[in-house]
């Protein structure tokens, strides 16, 4: 099964993409038509977020498996520590091994209530991602990512504390690390810059969301924790009534922080998609990330 670094090693930049498992029947045909109409684009890989209750546990775990099964896409599944023993996690971790899944996201996971949240962890279960990592790396051969935060996790007390937070998930055998969704891409350069000048260099992909609706942006803020610049509010403001509008002048905002981001040498840019694919197909075009690159 190809890795991560398999994948970053044939070229760069590239584009990954990130979904979360549908909650019914009608949202699975939406992401897969989702995952249909990407494929041909060839991303790095998709990722599939874990999520806190029971049954949707189990549809992240089916939804990656099928990605493994039935399409040509790496699949990376993402597992947190939340409500899991370690031989629940261990349980879990064999599963995706059982369906072909080598690359895993070990996170910690926010508490049930969200990431405001009091984090608890399981008695048997682990507290920290650093701890998730050594658990995967130990099951077997995968190639394991973790979660970094350009501003900083909304815990930590501060940004180098937190940094050398990652630095120690690194060092505990991360391959590569996927930043939260950041609107200024020099919030997501001097995370780089910190952990470079800590030595380490494992591919650090930036996360994007692109603005299409209110409801990317609303979403962008609540993922990130941190408010959007009142440069970019108050520009998109000016269509609140103009869904069109929006969406262009969003589209244009997502294409200038990914040029930006892609003019500074990242491997990649990791989209987070919310199950659709139109706007990240047509930012990929207009990036030039596509499969047609590599051809030329
Ligand atoms: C790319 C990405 C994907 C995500 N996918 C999911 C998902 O699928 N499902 C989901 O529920 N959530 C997901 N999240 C959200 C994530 O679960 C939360 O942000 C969570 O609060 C932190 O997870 P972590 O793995 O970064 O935890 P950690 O790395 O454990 O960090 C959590 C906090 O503890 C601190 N810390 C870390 N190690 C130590 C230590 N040894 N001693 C003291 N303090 C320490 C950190 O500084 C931080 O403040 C994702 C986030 C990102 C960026």
């Amino acid at each position: 099964m190809t890795t991560v670094l398999d994948r970053l090693a044939e070229r760069r930049p590239v584009f990954s993409v990130e979904f979360f498992p549908p909650r019914d029947d009608a949202e699975e045909a939406v992401l897969w038509t989702a995952i249909r109409q990407l494929e041909p684009l060839d991303p790095a890989f998709v990722s599939v977020t874990y999520g806190a209750g029971g049954s949707s546990r189990g549809r992240t775990i089916r939804t990656t498996a099928r990605i493994a099964g039935e399409t040509t896409l790496v699949p990376v599944a993402h597992l947190t520590g939340v409500g899991h023993s370690r031989a629940e996690l261990r349980n879990v971790v064999g599963w995706y091994a059982g369906n072909g899944i080598r690359n895993v996201l070990a996170i910690r996971g926010d508490p049930p209530g969200g990431p405001a949240g009091v984090w608890e962890p399981h008695p048997d279960g682990i507290t920290h991602a650093e701890e998730m990592v050594r658990l995967v790396g130990g099951l077997g051969s995968f190639c394991v990512g973790v979660a970094a935060f350009p501003h900083g996790h909304p815990d930590s007390t501060d940004l180098d504390t937190d940094t050398q937070r990652l630095v120690e998930k690194i060092r505990a055998g991360a391959r590569f690390a996927v930043a939260q969704i950041c609107f200024e891409p020099e919030q997501f350069l001097r995370l780089r810059d910190r952990l470079a000048a800590r030595g380490c260099d494992v591919p650090l992909l930036p996360g994007v969301m692109p603005l299409t609706t209110k409801r990317t942006l609303t979403k962008s803020v609540e993922l990130s924790g941190v408010a959007a610049p009142p440069e970019l509010t108050g520009w998109l403001a000016r269509y609140d009534d103009d869904p069109s509008g929006f969406r262009a002048a969003g589209m244009d905002m997502t294409t200038r922080t990914c040029e930006r981001l892609l003019a500074e040498g990242v491997p990649g840019v990791h989209f987070y998609t919310l199950n659709r694919s139109t706007a990240t197909r047509e930012i990929v075009g207009r990036l030039d990330l596509g499969p047609a690159r590599s051809a030329a």
